[in-house]
């Protein structure tokens, strides 16, 4: 396995590749892994010829107030977790080797942006899509995996694909949970017992959303009302957005229909955490 820092290093794997006519598969992140990241590691490594996995914590889609300096990093023992993997070529740049002196190029796409995670992280996807852009340009893969835990980041990278003509496909792949159902997170590692247990609000008010909308249930206002209460009830738990949205639009249904996301952000003590299911 390749662990490589410049971009100019990678851009000549990969050429190599490509003249032996190989598919690459491309799994970006922040690190910190864990069994979430894995799922989409596992599905590159079944299904390309060669996967590169990055892992960089962009600080462009980080506002000031939040958490860039203390995310969880621990890059000796994901090296370790992803050569196991049989991961090809880990890509892990310095934040000059992204974003050298006098950087000013920046990707968005406007409206989806704007909504869910956007409305209360404003230059959050702007960071995600200028990242992932650039990823894209230097890795050049024909699949890159993603999340479904991140649902807005895969609309939204889908459309910047569609709207830049890139010749790359996004896969995006389940949310994998604990078995009490939290959605795992390199941020759960902010959370102490106490935190974790009132974090399962989240997916509680999920089911409970799944469960109405499954038995006939018709009216949103009724749907999110429940949803609230499930997570009010939960002292430690602070609600930043609960949404039903069109899947591929994410504009807000009228009535429940059979291709919505039902998408939760919520603050358990300081610690955003996101949670989704599509219907
Ligand atoms: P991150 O390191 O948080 O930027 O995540 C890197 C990728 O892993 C993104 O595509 C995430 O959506 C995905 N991911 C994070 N948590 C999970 C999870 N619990 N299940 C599946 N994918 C995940």
């Amino acid at each position: 396995m390749k662990i490589v820092k410049s971009v100019c290093e990678v851009k000549e794997y990969v050429k190599e590749l490509r003249r032996k006519e190989k598919n690459i598969g491309f799994v970006p992140t922040m690190g910190y892994l864990h069994a979430g990241h894995l799922s989409l590691v596992r599905e590159s490594v079944r299904r390309c010829d060669y996967t590169v996995v990055s892992i960089f914590v962009n600080p462009t889609q980080f506002a000031p107030n939040e958490d860039f300096n203390k995310y969880p990093r621990n890059i000796q023992s994901d090296i370790e977790i992803l050569e196991k993997e049989g991961v090809d070529l880990i890509f892990i740049p310095g934040d000059g080797e992204m974003y050298p002196e006098g950087y000013q190029t920046y990707v968005e796409v406007k409206n989806l942006q704007d909504r869910l995670c956007g409305g209360s992280r404003p230059n959050f996807f702007k960071g995600v899509c200028t990242i992932v852009l650039k990823l894209f340009n230097i890795v050049t893969p024909d699949i890159s995996f993603f999340g479904q835990k991140d649902a807005q980041q895969v609309v939204i990278l889908k459309k910047m694909v569609c709207d830049l003509n890139l010749d790359v496909k996004i896969e995006a792949l389940p949310i994998i949970r604990e078995k009490s159902g939290l959605a795992l997170s390199s941020r759960n590692e902010y959370l102490d017992k106490k935190q974790k247990k009132a974090a399962l609000c989240l997916s509680r008010s999920l089911i409970r959303a799944r469960e109405m909308v499954e038995t006939g249930e018709k009216n949103v206002a009724l749907v999110l009302k429940s949803m609230k209460t499930e997570i009010e009830s939960e002292p430690l738990a602070r609600i930043d957005y609960i949404e039903i949205v069109d899947s591929e639009s994410l504009q807000p249904v009228n009535q429940i229909n059979d291709k919505m996301l039902i998408a939760v952000a919520v603050f358990i003590n300081n610690v955003r955490l996101i949670d989704n299911i599509i219907v």
